[in-house]
């Protein structure tokens, strides 16, 4: 036992060794509080015992022989009488003897009975009769040996008192040791136990039962040990669930980025260590924002769901499906080696996303993407670990967007084509940021002319890009990207507002009747700030809206044609006219051509090329130009090359004729210059005769 121990003992027993000095000091107390006064009594009965004996022993002696004792006073004294003086009635001491106490006495101070003098002796008055009459003594008892008695007695008393104290404080430390202390340290030491073999975690209970006074202690410990077990469960379930969290999406519960990134790290390294392969599939849900608005987010997020559950059911233990983000998943599947069988999991993967899927009455259908990369036979070699997961996540995403740019609802397999074309593409996307803030774009003029009145009826605004390094870059090419990046917006606004002040410029130099159709982006038409965005224009340039004809691509108008139809309407009420463009090369249904407020149709230029040698192609020309005289429409047919062409269209009945034969797109400066030379050509023409008089500005062309 050391010295810790020791002192806690002592200390833990102190409260025992209070209680015993208690019990001592009340019950030495107590014995002296009873026996002092016991003492007292009996002092005082020898007293009075002697005082008796020793007053008939005097009157005896006097009455016996008086002469004798007057004679030889010496007689009147004893070990236990000091001294005597007898008086007699008178007055007059007749024998003085030994110690006598100085007083006057008289019978009458017999009154007082006894008078006591200092220690050792006791001084008393007393009548005796005797025979010889009454006589006065005064006498002097030696008190001494009784005294001394009780001091003796006393400190025996007193020395036996404290004994049977200190036995009875002893045995009660002894008891309340057996009974309380000695439990109470060793539950102490049971408790310090318990919580060293914990080694700092939650301690074991204790079982006790040295003693039932410690046992609701003991199951207070136990029940708090209990509790605590109970939180420290809680707070692990709580720990695993943001483990959980952490690293699964809330809405399929699929593992997330986060798990995916990680297993894909721990896949790179094994398939590295043991020289084995593993594919990505990255699989994207095609128009799923188109798909959000239609049904709603709900529906939206019910499909996610549902395509991820299904991906997770396809895959095998050993592989991973993941969300990435939105709509994006990702599957890691290992050990697949031939591309037949890649390709044949693409397939799987495409059937199992785009299979219907019902809910509340609707039958919901997606589409998806797929980007396919493969380790390690598509990763440069010799870089980390880490880049080289980067790497094949990189190079499924650039496959992705070539099944996207591609036309949607496809697989693809990376290769490095792939790679230069994406970059090629980042960096035309970047330098379209840079053409928008130097204002590299300019808007070229094509004239459109009535084919029976030879008039010029206005032009086509094109845009076009002069990039600083490249030179003339073709809208196909970047209006495309423009509208993917979502920059066509800001440039969308910028032609139409150059093209509506240019126009206005034009109409002030007296060509008033001139208007100006301007192309107008799927993006434009379903971002739902066109007809602002477009009354803007006109009253910042005071062009009137009457001047200003809309071109819609036919496949823009059909994606969403209920839609299209109010913001048409709205367009058209504004009072500026409509086109659609491109007319039959997309998807066209007659019942919706009825409703659409449109006031011209634009026949697509890959029908007029090859109309002198496809029969298909006259039947569709004269189907438009049918379609539109039965609706009321005007019908312009663009990309007019030659005169075969015009005089074709001409007898058709077709209203206006766009092309190079006419004119190529072309500047500002130069379309001035060619509606001048033009417009004095056109007014003396006879419309029935010479249509070769056209091609005479054909040298303002560009
Ligand atoms: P589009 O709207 O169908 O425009 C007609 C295209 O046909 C123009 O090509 C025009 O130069 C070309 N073209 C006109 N006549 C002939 C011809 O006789 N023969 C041939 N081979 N081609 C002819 P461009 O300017 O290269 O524009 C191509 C497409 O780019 C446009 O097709 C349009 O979809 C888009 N685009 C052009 N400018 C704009 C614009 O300002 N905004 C938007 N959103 N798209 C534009
Ligand atoms: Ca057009
Ligand atoms: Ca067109």
């Amino acid at each position: 036992m050391n010295l810790h121990s020791l002192k806690q003992k002592f200390s833990q027993s102190s409260a025992a060794r209070r209680l015993s000095a208690f019990v001592l000091c009340m019950l030495f107390a107590a014995q002296l509080a009873i026996i002092a006064p016991l003492l007292w009594l009996q002092y005082q009965g020898d007293l009075s015992a002697l005082v008796t004996s020793e007053k008939s022993h005097l009157n005896r002696l006097l009455d016996a022989d008086q002469q004798a004792i007057l004679a030889n006073p010496q007689l009147l004294l004893s070990k236990r009488v000091l001294g005597v003086m007898l008086t007699d009635t008178a007055g007059n001491v007749v024998v003085t003897e030994g110690e006598v106490p100085k007083s006057d006495v008289s019978f009458d101070s017999h009154l007082l009975a006894t008078e006591r003098t200092g220690s050792g002796s006791y001084d008393t008055l007393w009548v005796l009769e005797t025979s010889k009459g009454r006589v006065l003594a005064t006498v002097r008892l030696n008190t001494q040996p009784m005294r001394n008695l009780l001091v003796k007695s006393l400190v025996l008393c007193v020395l036996a008192a404290f004994l049977v104290s200190l036995l009875i404080a002893g045995l009660t430390l002894m008891l309340t040791n057996r009974a309380y202390i000695r439990p109470l340290s060793k539950f102490s030491e049971k408790l310090h136990a318990s919580r060293m073999e914990s080694d700092g975690g939650i301690p074991k209970n204790i079982e006790f039962n040295e003693t039932e006074d410690l046992n609701p202690l003991a199951e207070e410990f136990n029940s708090l040990i209990d509790a605590q077990r109970k939180a420290a469960r809680q707070i692990k379930v709580k720990q695993q669930y943001l483990e959980y969290a952490a690293h699964h999406d809330p809405l399929t519960h699929l593992p997330n980025r986060l798990m995916f990134e990680d297993a894909l790290q721990k896949t790179v390294k094994e398939a590295v260590k043991t020289s084995s392969q593993f594919v990505i599939f990255l699989i994207d849900l095609d128009n799923f924002k188109f798909f959000n608005d239609q049904y709603g987010h709900l529906v939206g997020d019910k499909m996610v769901a549902e395509i991820g559950n299904r991906l997770n059911t396809m895959i095998r233990d050993i592989d991973l499906a993941a969300r990435l983000d939105g709509d994006e998943f990702v599957v890691l599947h290992k050990e697949l080696a031939d591309q037949e069988a890649v390709e044949e999991t693409a397939r799987r993967i495409m059937q199992i996303a785009t299979s219907p899927y019902e809910y509340r009455g609707f039958t919901l259908k997606a589409a998806v993407s797929v980007g396919i990369s493969r380790f390690p036979l598509d990763v440069h070699s010799g870089q980390d670990e880490e880049m080289m997961g980067e790497e094949i996540v990189n190079n499924a995403s650039v496959a992705l967007q070539e099944a996207k740019s591609n036309g949607k609802n496809q697989y693809k397999l990376f290769n490095e084509t792939m790679r230069s074309r994406l970059t090629a593409r980042i960096r035309l996307e970047q330098d379209l940021k840079l053409a928008l803030v130097e204002g590299q774009f300019e808007v070229y003029y094509q004239p459109k002319v009535n084919i029976h009145t030879r008039q010029i009826t206005g032009a086509e605004a094109l845009v076009r890009w002069r990039h600083p390094e490249n030179g003339f870059i073709s809208p196909e090419v970047f209006v495309p990207v423009a509208e993917e990046a979502g920059m066509i917006i800001e440039l969308g606004e910028w032609i139409l507002r150059t093209a509506c002040k240019e126009t206005r410029k034009i109409h002030k130099l007296g060509y008033d009747t001139l208007n100006i159709a301007v192309n107008i982006s799927a993006v434009q038409f379903t971002d739902g700030n066109l007809l602002p965005m477009v009354s803007k224009a006109l009253n910042d340039t005071k062009l009137a809206p009457g001047s200003l004809e809309l071109e819609i691509t036919e496949s823009a108008v059909m994606h969403d044609p209920e839609e299209v139809i109010n913001s048409l309407h709205e367009l058209s009420r504004f009072g500026m006219r409509l086109a659609i463009d491109d007319f039959g090369t997309g998807y066209s249904s007659l019942a919706y051509l009825k409703r659409f407020p449109v006031d011209t149709l634009k026949i697509d230029r890959a029908f007029i090329t090859d109309i002198s040698s496809d029969n298909d192609d006259v039947a569709i020309v004269e189907a438009v130009l049918g379609l539109g005289k039965h609706f009321n429409m005007k019908v312009v047919a663009e990309g007019v090359e030659d005169e075969e062409q015009l005089k074709f269209l001409q007898s058709q009945g077709c209203d206006i004729a766009q092309g190079y034969y006419i004119s190529k797109p072309m500047p500002l400066d130069q379309y001035l210059s060619w509606i001048k030379a033009w417009a004095p050509g056109v007014q003396g023409i006879d419309d029935s005769e010479n249509v070769i008089d056209i091609t005479e500005p054909k040298r303002f062309g560009t």
